[in-house]
């Protein structure tokens, strides 16, 4: 396989960091396969030194990952709130109404199309996991099953219109043709149209060591420096910016044609790009500092937990999230140290964690159990969790959180 940066081609010589070998993280185990044979593969992430993207070989296919994914967005709390004052404030600023259309590429099951059609304004859903679609179908949310890219950008276009709003929330990640989607983009919108997108910023995955939200899905990984050379690249202008908390530090990016003179450039942008160059995303030897920050995360994570099992403490986990597998995998975190793991979403529920095979419960498995420790593996998530599960607290249960360092509370 030649490993080719998918942005500029440029050939891939640097390694940004190693994790090993990892199962793809949504595969979760049914009880009667835990004999089976798993596959494993590299979770190798590389810097490219001519546009600094950093960036998976596509060692998983995108039709393996996400035919039947198992991530249902609106089972968080916090996220769906975001949503919402997402929408509130976009539809306000870009004057939407009941003749605009929004278009959202990877709509999962309609969590944010939802706020749009309660104001009344068109919308449809572009969402390639089946299982996924057909739940949003059912609560009325316009959605077709498909891959995006150059070929649904024209058959929509041509067959649906143009879109006044395109959304993108944690897309951009997981496109392994980049160029193909990012030209979609330009094909889909309409003139004086506004591309809006969300991705976990380079910047602070590497500034607070959030290593473990590397995985096969996440294909790449974006400062802005290098989102908008990419956008520049197919004739779209970045006009706005602004940095969220969530999935531990994101950006959300506004596009519009080249040449659009009705949306005037933010400060913001040129702001975020001067902290970004201080940061050194300029520079290849800053992205050369990551991977030992990585190893000496995991010798802490291990010390702890060797500690604590030690003192004859029991340890759960909460959450199955993508995140959590990289770090299970990476650490070698089995059952020797967490006997299970918790999570809402029922379609996780009695089956097991990838590659490391810890039980899903549901969370009520933890107040029967009254384990000493609960390891939080959606840490970006630790507020909500921790105040949904103060009750711990009762039999003198602790909070173990893994990033930015291992952290009790
Ligand atoms: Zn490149």
């Amino acid at each position: 396989m030649k490993n080719l940066c998918r942005f500029c081609e440029a050939p891939l010589h640097h390694v940004f960091v190693d994790l090993g070998m990892s199962p793809p993280c949504q595969t979760h185990i049914e009880p009667h396969a835990l004999n089976d044979r798993e596959t494993f593969y590299p979770l190798c992430a590389y810097i490219c030194d001519r546009c600094f993207l950093v960036q998976l070989p596509e060692y998983v296919s995108p039709e393996e990952i996400f035919t039947e994914y198992a991530y249902f967005s609106s089972y968080a709390d916090t996220w769906l709130q975001h949503m919402k004052s997402y929408a509130d404030t976009i539809v306000q600023r870009f004057q939407l109404d009941k003749n605009s259309r929004v278009v959202e590429i990877a709509s999962n099951d309609g969590y944010l199309l939802q706020y749009f059609v309660q104001k009344g304004i068109p919308v449809l859903g572009i969402e390639p996991a089946g299982n996924v679609a057909e739940a949003a179908l059912r609560n009325n949310i316009p959605t077709i099953v498909k891959f995006f890219g150059t070929q649904t950008a024209h058959e929509l276009a041509t067959e649906k219109g143009q879109a006044d709003l395109l959304i993108g929330n944690n897309v951009l990640a997981h496109v392994p043709a980049l160029n193909d989607f990012v030209e979609g983009m330009k094909i889909l919108l309409k003139p004086g149209g506004v591309v809006t997108m969300e991705f976990p910023h380079l910047m602070r995955l590497m500034a607070e060591n959030q290593f473990d939200t590397i995985y096969h899905e996440h294909f790449s990984y974006y400062s802005f420096t290098t989102v908008e050379k990419i956008f520049a690249e197919h004739g779209l202008s970045l006009f706005d910016v602004e940095e969220l908390p969530t999935h531990g530090g994101s950006l959300r990016i506004y596009a519009c044609h080249d040449g659009d003179t009705s949306k005037p450039v933010d400060c913001r942008t040129a702001e975020l790009k001067r902290r970004e160059e201080a940061a050194g995303c300029a520079r290849l030897e800053t992205y050369f500092t990551f991977s030992e920050k990585v190893k000496q995360t995991k010798r802490k994570l291990l010390e702890f937990l060797i500690r604590a099992k030690g003192a004859g403490n029991s340890i759960a986990g909460y959450g199955a999230p993508g995140k959590g597998n990289t770090l299970l995998n990476y650490c070698g975190i089995r059952t020797d140290f967490v006997d299970y793991t918790v999570d809402r979403n029922p379609y996780k529920q009695g089956k097991f964690t990838p590659g490391t095979h810890i039980p899903i419960h549901h969370p009520d498995k933890i107040r029967q159990t009254q384990p000493d420790f609960v390891l939080i593996l959606p840490w970006n998530l630790k507020d909500e969790i921790m105040e949904q599960m103060s009750y711990i607290r009762a039999w003198g249960g602790r909070f173990i959180v893994p990033i930015p360092e291992v952290k009790i509370y």
